[in-house]
């Protein structure tokens, strides 16, 4: 994948031995959507609600949300967009959804705890995604962020087909989920692993906090090792696993997330040509020896060395 050619991404993503790895976008608002839709991304692994609603002082009613999604889901008819649930809390928080003061937001009542303590708003926000599902003919899955355990994972499951919604995942960013991955596929259809989160909680550094980046960075074994417990239990398993954290849009790390049992990769639109290119120069077997490679690295300077010796271009 380092090689000097030109980069060539014809919008289908797939290794250079024709293995299928769907490269998808993250997007925050319609505009995005259209953007990711012209940059050929394949459909949205990563819908954040949330960001439509930064600045809103109250709940938005389900007509307001159904305006909402739709316009997002508009540029994706008959492809798949995976929309989450507000995540509310922490780096994000929203005025609607504020818990009472705590001493460590990161820790506390966010993501899908919000809605264990007042599910209305999860219950509304469900049946204005169905609707606008129905309205734009994409073909949408439900997911919930900041999930710890299969029990979380099943409640949620739960609702979200109580809404008339087929598919139903959730976010594995938490290590514990991670830990438990065999379990929280017996709940849901699919999961989508944020790496941003998890290698926050992983490692106990904030991801907000420069002075900690460095335990943040993606090619750290540790987050790596937790990636493969996921990528194991998916192939075992025969349900899919996407990432949508940072980490995907590194082209060396999105192969070595293809070796780890990684089925599609989601990604800010600028990445989508580059790490769809990068896919398209490798075999799988070198996804798996990167990984192998990677994965028992000391530290990521050497992660990244060892990934890129084993995915050099075949002549
Ligand atoms: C993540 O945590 O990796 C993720 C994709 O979600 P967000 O960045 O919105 O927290
Ligand atoms: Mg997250």
């Amino acid at each position: 994948a380092s090689s000097g050619r030109k980069a060539v991404w014809n919008g289908i993503g797939i290794t250079a031995d024709g293995s299928r790895v769907k490269v998808l976008a993250n997007v925050g608002s319609a505009a995005d959507a259209r953007a990711a839709a012209e940059a050929g991304a394949e459909g949205v692994g990563l819908f954040r609600t949330e960001f439509c609603y930064l600045s809103a002082t109250n709940e938005p009613t389900v007509e307001e949300q159904v305006k909402a999604y739709s316009a997002v889901l508009a540029p994706f008819p008959g492809k798949q967009v995976v929309v989450r649930t507000l995540d509310a809390g922490a780096d994000k928080p929203l005025a609607f959804l504020a818990p009472e003061p705590e001493p460590n937001p990161a820790l506390g009542v966010r993501g899908l705890r919000v809605a264990f303590t007042n599910n209305g708003v999860l219950d509304r926000q469900l049946e204005a995604i169905a609707r606008a599902a129905e309205q734009t003919g994409a073909e949408v899955s439900v997911m919930a962020p900041m999930v710890a355990t299969a029990e979380e994972a099943d409640w949620f499951v739960k609702r979200a087909r109580a809404a008339g919604l087929r598919r139903a995942g959730v976010m594995i960013e938490v290590p514990a989920a991670a830990l438990t991955a065999r379990e929280v596929f017996d709940a849901v259809d699919f999961v989508s692993l944020g790496t941003n989160d998890l290698a926050q909680y992983t490692f106990a550094a904030d991801r907000q906090v420069g002075a900690v980046a460095a335990l943040n960075d993606p090619w750290q074994p540790a987050l790596l090792r937790l990636i493969a417990l996921v990528g194991k239990a998916a192939t075992e398993v025969g349900k899919p696993a996407g990432v949508c954290g940072e980490a995907a849009a590194d082209p060396h790390l999105a192969a070595v997330l293809v070796g780890l049992g990684v089925t599609s990769l989601s990604m800010n639109a600028s990445a989508l040509t580059r790490v769809g290119a990068g896919l398209a120069e490798v075999h799988s077997d070198q996804c798996q020896l990167a990984a192998k490679a990677a994965l028992a690295a000391h530290d990521p300077e050497h992660a990244r060395l060892a990934a890129r010796a084993a995915l050099t271009p075949r002549r």
